[in-house]
């Protein structure tokens, strides 16, 4: 049997962080695979709001979202379950845009210039001659001299390196659907409810998608999806305008459990961790995707110059990712737990929405500490 052929760089996930990273590396002429299990395009459990911040970078790699009809965003709002709002101007905006097309967008752009395989990655293999193999699940194997986890916040990955998240049962679920209404195109809203907080904004087609974090205990208590709408969250009148008056245009809404913010390490098993695989901050947040994207520069600018200058020291390496991932993503983390807690505390989100509400400056203040800057 002949022995695999061995890449410079094996990508396992082609959500926003692989996708990226595989078009990076394709610049630099790196011979590098991409493994994903699912087929392009795909709908995800998203906000679907992406910050600015990301936009000189994707344009350097020759990705315009806008062209794809990506609708600017510039207005915030909050609700809190009684209803009460506080709206600010994004400090540096952002843009609506479906993972549907998101997704697809980078891997038109990256198909032909590297080697995508479609399947699961089952095992990963850290040999004694410094290579990786990887395992597929329909026994294709593969080989690298680096390895990226690309593949999100949960995935049979995890359970296979025995990541400590993994053993760690997580409360929370997530929904999201798209709908026709009338909603305003530069907004991005976010409506608290009991036990979790839905987000509302427009995507390149015009629908709104609202996407929504919830407790399992609060969840639980109603029969499924539709009541726990129009019982819980219908709480918030916002919400409730909301689901009386859209209409859904998915069949049924996507939905995800176990997500899971506990930390995780960027580098595990001699792999570099991107995007949710390296760590998952709290949606209402709207950073996990530039996250994702920022990470995919971080790790492969790193390795394009290792690879280049044959300085190919792996602890080296391996330390200086780490160190670049926590002082680029740890204090936004660090905002985005404690907001997510104070966000969920009825006497507190209710008396902050107010407090904001009269000193309306203080929000994009908040913001600016879960989020970077342009990179
Ligand atoms: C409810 C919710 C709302 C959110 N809202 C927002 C928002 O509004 N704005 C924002 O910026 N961020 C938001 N996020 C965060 C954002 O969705 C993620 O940070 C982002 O998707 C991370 O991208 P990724 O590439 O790391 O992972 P993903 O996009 O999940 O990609 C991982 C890929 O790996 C593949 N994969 C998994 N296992 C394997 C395997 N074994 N073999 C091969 N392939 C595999 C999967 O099929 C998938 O395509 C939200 C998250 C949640 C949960």
């Amino acid at each position: 049997m002949n022995s695999p052929k061995i890449y410079s760089v094996i990508i396992v996930g082609g959500g926003l962080a692989g996708l990226t990273a595989a078009l990076h590396f394709s610049k630099h002429g790196i011979k590098v695979l991409l493994i994903e299990k699912n087929a392009y395009p795909k709908h995800k459990v998203c906000g679907e709001y992406i910050s600015n911040e990301v936009i000189p970078y994707l344009n350097s790699l020759g990705v315009d979202p806008f062209a794809e009809g990506a609708i600017p965003i510039t207005q915030f709002e909050i609700s809190t379950k009684k209803g009460g709002v506080a709206r600010a101007k994004l400090p540096l905006g952002g843009f609506g845009i479906s993972r549907y097309a998101l997704d697809l967008l980078l891997y038109e752009k990256v198909k032909d210039r590297i080697d995508v395989v479609f399947g699961q990655v089952d095992e990963i293999r850290f040999e004694e001659d410094s290579t990786f193999t990887v395992d597929t699940k329909s026994n294709e194997t593969y080989r690298s001299h680096f390895l990226i986890g690309a593949y999100g916040k949960r995935s049979n990955l995890d359970v296979y390196l025995q990541r400590d998240f993994i053993e760690k049962r997580s409360p929370w679920l997530a929904v999201k659907a798209h709908y026709e209404f009338d909603f305003k195109d530069d907004v991005v809203a976010l409506h608290n409810f009991d036990g979790g907080y839905c987000g509302l904004s427009k995507t390149e087609t015009g629908v709104v998608n609202a996407c929504y974090l919830a407790k399992y205990t609060t969840f639980k208590k109603s029969s499924g999806i539709a009541e726990f709408q129009e019982t819980v969250m219908s709480q918030n009148p916002h919400l409730k305008t909301f689901f009386e008056q859209a209409t859904p245009v998915f069949e049924r809404p996507l939905s995800i459990a176990q997500v899971s913010f506990y930390p995780k390490n960027p580098v595990e098993h001699n792999t570099f961790m991107i995007g949710d695989s390296a760590g998952l901050i709290h949606p209402l947040c709207g950073n996990g995707m530039a996250m994702a994207i920022h990470s995919a520069k971080l790790i492969s600018e790193i390795l394009v110059r290792a690879i280049q200058s044959s300085s190919l020291n792996r602890e080296a390496i391996e330390k200086k990712y780490s160190e670049q991932w926590r002082q680029t993503f740890q204090t936004r983390l660090f905002y985005g737990r404690i907001l997510q807690q104070l966000l969920l505390n009825k006497q507190i989100s209710h008396w902050g929405v107010q407090f904001v509400k009269r000193f309306p400056v203080l929000i994009p203040k908040l913001i600016c500490k879960t989020h970077g800057s342009t990179f």
